[in-house]
């Protein structure tokens, strides 16, 4: 048998860190990164034999379990008909036509194939569509790595102490303003200063790259405003939260309709995919209806389309999310249960299908700089010992956790049993 550590170890002769996006690698935590051979539902299946209880869920798609037989069968009933055509095909009128319907505030959009595609191309929009080259971000939030977004941002980066990446042209990250999250002060100072001048704001709508952090009462509202007011475009990335906070995603739960709606992870069913869209007059600015670029060889692939719309399709379903957000309250609850009777400080925080665990005496958890004053020390020991009892967490403290709806009962309580184990852990340490 071939363990993770030997699987490494090769890996790392031609691939750099032994890994194809950083947020895979077990960035200061003493053990090689695992090794999946398969998945089945919530379950990952190590090349060792292991199996884990899995809240990651290839980092958010997996929202009704890995290998869903109506995913699956959708993508193998397409397949003997090619891969790829580059033409138009009408499935990916199909996935369009759903993606309007679940998204009311989404009117035109365009496939791609990645997040970071989606959140790219929609900042390139808005400053094609407003002549502006500003743009304000928040910091903690991921949008993909592309160059203007890369500046004080989360997951990957924060992780692994970048978050301003070098590589980022100076002239181009200074028509970056990153400004604190749910800090609605520091946006009207802002936009008092030099709103003429910002092309859009693009946001997290429940940040979910630096833990799970959801929006104070008022700020999404007041992005709303000043966006109205001095004519800037409001992006809300909702490649995460989108179909996962709510089947509408984070704007139907808070009732914030943005301009633009950068998607991804769900929409593709775990197929490589990402989308961008919104008001019908700004979208008509995007090439071949407008002047401003953006294009893609595969973009609306068929089986990824299929995949897609086989998951929207099964999620849905009348009570989905509900049920969702339900395992998310148990798991949550049975988890502070156990770390208050163990005396460890922690806390967790939850919207719908996506919650995150802080180790911090602090009762709550609203931007950047209360996140990065968490322990991140504790956490790496309590990732490590719950990888020990079976459970696979994000390998960062800075990472949502995703549940599914293949979760059962028993496996939440199972991951409630490997918690107060870990947790006893922790106090003796
Ligand atoms: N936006 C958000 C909110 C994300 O969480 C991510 C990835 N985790 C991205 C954009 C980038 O997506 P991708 O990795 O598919 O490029």
């Amino acid at each position: 048998m071939t363990t993770s550590a030997q699987l490494f170890e090769q890996a790392c002769r031609h691939i750099p860190g032994g890994v194809n996006s950083p947020v895979r690698a077990f960035k200061g935590l003493e053990r090689p990164p695992v090794f999946i051979e398969r998945a089945q539902g919530a379950y990952l299946f190590d090349v060792e034999g292991q199996r884990y209880i899995d809240y990651v869920g290839s980092w958010g798609p997996m929202i009704t379990g890995h290998a869903d037989p109506e995913v699956l069968g959708a993508v193998r009933e397409r397949l003997d008909n090619g891969l790829s055509f580059g033409t138009p095909t009408a499935i990916e009128t199909t996935m369009a036509d759903l993606i309007c319907e679940i998204i009311p505030s989404i009117e035109l959009v365009r496939m791609v194939n990645s997040g970071t595609e989606a959140t790219m191309s929609a900042i390139r929009l808005s400053r094609g569509y407003t002549g502006r080259d500003k743009i304000v971000k928040f910091e903690g939030n991921y949008h993909g790595h592309s160059d203007s977004l890369l500046v004080k941002a989360g997951s990957g980066a924060l992780t692994h102490g970048e978050p301003s990446s070098p590589g980022v042209p100076a002239a181009l990250a200074e028509h970056t303003v990153t400004l604190p999250y749910n800090d609605m002060e520091a946006v009207e100072e802002c936009f008092a200063k030099i709103g003429d001048e910002i092309a859009c704001i693009i946001v997290e709508p429940v940040a979910g790259n630096m833990n799970c952090i959801p929006p104070v009462p008022g700020f999404l509202e007041g992005l709303r405003r000043v966006c109205n007011e001095y004519g800037s475009v409001l992006i809300f990335d909702e490649v995460m939260t989108g179909f996962r906070v709510a089947l509408g995603g984070a704007q139907s739960l808070y009732g914030v309709m943005p301009d633009l709606t950068c998607l991804g992870k769900i929409v593709g069913g775990g197929m490589p995919v990402g989308a961008f869209g919104g008001k019908r007059e700004i979208m008509s600015q995007i090439s071949p209806l407008g002047p401003v670029y953006q294009a893609g060889t595969l973009a609306g692939n068929p089986l990824a389309m299929a995949a897609g719309i086989a998951l929207l399709s099964k999620i849905r379903e009348p009570g989905f999310h509900q049920a969702l957000a339900q395992r998310v309250e148990t798991l949550c609850s049975g988890l502070q249960e156990r770390a208050d009777a163990a005396g460890v400080a922690m806390i967790t925080q939850r919207v719908g299908g996506m919650f995150g665990v802080f180790f911090t005496a602090q009762s709550q958890v609203e931007n950047f700089a209360q996140a990065t004053a968490c322990d991140a020390d504790v956490f790496r020991r309590f990732f490590s010992a719950m990888l020990d009892q079976g459970v696979y967490l994000a390998p960062s403290a800075y990472e949502a956790g995703f549940m599914s709806s293949a979760h059962t009962p028993e496996d939440i309580q199972m991951t409630l049993d490997g918690a107060k184990a870990a947790f006893a852990t922790l106090r003796e340490s």
